[in-house]
């Protein structure tokens, strides 16, 4: 049987993830989601996509989708994003754990995408998205370039067959060199009709060992993280952006400030914590990848914020953003 690959596009319908000057996120994902599942195919890889068209999943339908397929390994296609353009250019494959297969995969892809001439910004963990940590398989999000910078939309656009298939080619070389990839059903007879009985009686089975053992260790790390809770320890689970604006009234939560000045301001909280060293390490995350946070002590708790937005449409889209990180963000009312 032929390694499964299931190719995500990110976004798609109503959510079109990030955008700038005119271009959505959820276009540019789709077109180079079919052209590297198009390359794998080729490869002889057996390639199924969470979607070919302009259509809305959630990360978590994506997620279930990729697990019903019963692909070995899952590969979301999406484009970053900072809050000021231009300011940042390159790619970046996000990862649950930095560990196993999907590392290996991760930095595989990115060095391939450095050849065609992006920058690498490096393999970054992120626990907390669902396509990384509801799917049972090896999952890698390739963030291709940031769609607010226009180097990294030049590559994308005038070396577009090359970004494709250097996605490919750091999967293909990771699974070839993890001994994975099953070989195509003509070359199997073919290798059966060269080998004695015994051989062939052993050869699927130690084939499935190999594959089982990833799978064990992927399963073990993520089933623990699929019951909804952030992992990291001393983090509350602040809940997820909806993704349809209609409900955001839902989503805001009156966090009191203590303060008595009625010109209500929007702030993303992005995680409460015990301690201030945890927030502290949260806040310089945040600061170092662009975002103004800062430190909002309540009740004895540590409370990391994002931002003032004096609309909730700017809050939105800073929200968004953050969850494309990989960050669980609520927004809160502040005061000015
Ligand atoms: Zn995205």
């Amino acid at each position: 049987m032929a390694y499964k690959i299931i190719v995500d596009a990110g976004h798609g319908g109503y959510d079109g993830g990030a955008s700038y000057n005119g271009r959505l996120e959820k276009d540019d994902t789709l077109r180079l989601a079919l052209a590297v599942g198009n390359i794998l195919s080729d490869m002889g890889y057996d390639v199924e996509y969470t979607r070919t068209s302009d259509v809305y999943d959630s990360p978590v339908q994506k997620a279930r989708i990729g697990n019903e397929s019963g692909a070995d390994l899952f590969v979301s296609i999406h484009r970053n994003s900072s809050p000021t353009p231009n300011t940042y250019k390159g790619v970046q494959t996000l990862v649950y754990e930095d560990v196993g297969l999907k590392a290996n995969l991760a930095r595989s892809v990115n060095n391939e995408l450095e050849k065609v001439g992006y920058r690498n910004i490096n393999v970054v963990e992120r626990p907390n998205l669902a396509v990384l940590r509801r799917t049972k398989m090896p999952a890698i999000l390739v963030e291709t370039g940031f769609i607010n910078n226009d180097e990294d939309n030049a590559l994308f656009d005038n070396s577009f067959d090359e970004t494709a298939r250097a996605i490919a080619t750091g999967i293909d070389d990771t699974i070839r060199a993890a001994g994975l990839k099953a070989v195509t059903q003509d070359e199997t007879a073919e290798a059966i009709s060269r080998i004695d009985d015994d051989s062939i009686n052993n050869l699927p089975e130690e084939e499935d060992n190999s594959i089982e053992i990833t799978d064990e260790e992927e399963s073990g790390v993520d089933s623990g993280a699929a019951d909804g809770e952030i992992n990291e320890p001393g983090i509350e689970n602040v809940g997820e952006i909806p993704d349809d604006n209609s409900n955001y009234e839902g989503y805001i939560k009156d966090v009191p400030t203590g303060e008595n000045d009625n010109n209500d301001i929007y702030q993303l909280l992005v995680g409460i914590y015990r301690t201030a060293g945890s927030a502290n390490y949260q806040m310089n995350n945040l600061i170092n990848t662009g975002y103004p946070a800062i430190i909002f002590e309540d009740e004895g708790l540590f409370q990391v914020r994002v931002g003032t937005y004096d609309n909730i449409e700017e809050a939105l889209i800073a929200a968004r953003e953050l969850r494309d990180r990989g960050y669980d963000t609520l927004i809160v009312l502040g005061n000015n």
